[in-house]
């Protein structure tokens, strides 16, 4: 096989997004992956892109992630909805969070809602929220179609795909498998679940764990508007750029008094809309090696919350699953350089889709690779440096609704 500038492992989200930047600059690029497709976490997600909901410090990160999606979409295609994310307060410690949020961020990012907006908004006329807001930056995406719409537009502009194809090391340029070896000049290796095999001294150190969460799709029934992305208490709860909020104690108390059984599931309860109806989910649980069961209990008490909110008195269920994504305690970002051919990348927590392109665009700034001779045009990125590859270090628990970032 000839030698290529990049070799990518992974065809998820972070591999493909690598890939899709870096061609974009003109490199030739190879992507390995032991499926026959885009299997991964990258397809089991509700496809939000969470901007807004991230910490301060990652908001370039965050921006330059949303630049990358919106550079994507138009090159490829791929449908990447910005209509951003309703956020409905149910209770005065809900709405509380939302008006210091958007005082903090301003209304670019964060617009309050009157009750009757937001109800309109989610099209449910009996909610009974006290107010609510609007984060317009946000994004949804198709889960199921992303991933693997980005590498058929890849492999059609002439990125070579090695399907099927299990990578078993990676050092110095050489990447074996067990169809034979690969060389590059550099090597990003964004394995996703795959990162304990591939390099158990990286996972050991960042106590690399599974986390499993119960999602659910169902059919959008027909009085509901299309195309929104919803937020609950427990959202505002788990996602840092909230959580960083004065009133996030009092939001976790009122959390705790009225949907005890959601917080013990550690849930993040949301609805997002994609073409094949609307995503329900979802809970948490942590992991080296997951039980494959869905809890029926947990998934039925997701359904009930949400279609609560949105007024389905009979939601008709289309899937169930348990999604799987790679967590660590004591980070949400792995990215490593073992040797000076090879880049480890892994987001472990629930944020890879909404940074994906930011951190591709950090990783290949970071390499050591001519400037390329491609078209220029590529997302803005952060180079290394200026971000950190640390964003939190909380540990989540059941006792704890606020963890890191989702
Ligand atoms: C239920 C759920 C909801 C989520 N919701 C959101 C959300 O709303 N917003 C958000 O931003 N994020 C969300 N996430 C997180 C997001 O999906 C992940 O962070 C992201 O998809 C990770 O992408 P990835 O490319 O690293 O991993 P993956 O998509 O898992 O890709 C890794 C790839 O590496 C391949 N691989 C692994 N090992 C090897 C090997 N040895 N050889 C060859 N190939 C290998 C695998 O086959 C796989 O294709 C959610 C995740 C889940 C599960």
């Amino acid at each position: 096989m000839p030698k290529t500038d990049l070799i990518i492992v992974g065809s998820g989200i972070l591999g493909l997004a690598t890939a899709f930047l870096a061609y974009r600059q003109g490199r030739t690029v190879r992507i390995i992956d032991r499926s026959a497709r885009p299997v991964g976490s990258s397809i089991q997600n509700f496809g939000h892109a969470c901007f807004t909901g991230q910490a301060d410090e990652i908001q370039p990160l965050a921006m330059a992630s949303r630049a990358g999606w919106q550079e994507a979409a138009a090159a490829t295609g791929i449908w990447a909805a910005e209509t951003g994310t309703f956020a409905p307060a149910m209770t005065e410690p809900e709405l509380h969070i939302l008006q210091e949020f958007a005082a903090h961020r301003g209304s670019d990012q964060v617009q309050m809602l009157d009750a009757g907006e937001v109800a309109d908004a989610i099209g449910n006329p009996d909610l009974h929220a006290i107010g609510g807001a609007h984060l317009p930056l946000d994004m949804r995406v198709n889960p199921r179609e992303a991933a693997p719409a980005l590498a058929t537009w890849l492999a059609r502009e002439g990125v070579e795909f090695g399907w099927s194809t299990t990578v078993t090391e990676v050092a110095g340029g050489t990447v074996s498998t067990n169809r034979g070896d690969f060389h590059a000049d550099q090597v990003v290796a964004c394995p996703g679940l795959g990162l304990s095999a591939l390099f158990p001294a990286i996972a050991d150190a960042h106590e690399v764990r599974i986390c499993t969460l119960v999602m659910s799709l169902i059919d959008r029934p027909q009085h509901l508007p299309s195309g929104f992305a919803m937020f609950t208490g427990t959202s505002m709860a788990r996602y840092d750029g909230f959580a960083a909020m004065p009133g996030a104690a009092a939001l976790r108390e009122d959390l705790a008094q009225r949907e005890p059984e959601l917080v013990d599931a550690i849930a993040n309860l949301m609805v997002t809309d994609i073409p094949g109806g609307l995503l329900i989910g979802d809970s948490h649980a942590y992991d080296l090696s997951p039980e494959p069961f869905i809890d029926e209990g947990i998934a039925n008490l997701l359904l009930d919350r949400a279609t609560t909110l949105l007024g389905i008195e009979e939601p008709v269920v289309l899937q169930r699953w348990l999604g799987q994504y790679t967590n660590s305690t004591n980070t949400n970002l792995i990215l490593e350089r073992p040797d000076d051919q090879t880049t480890v990348a892994a987001v472990t927590s629930g944020v890879g889709m909404t940074l994906s392109f930011g951190i591709a665009g950090r990783i290949l700034n970071d390499l050591p690779l001519d400037s390329g001779a491609g078209t220029g045009a590529s997302a803005e990125s952060e180079p290394l440096a200026e971000t950190p590859a640390t964003f939190t270090t909380s540990t989540p628990t059941a006792d704890e609704v606020v963890m890191s970032a989702r």
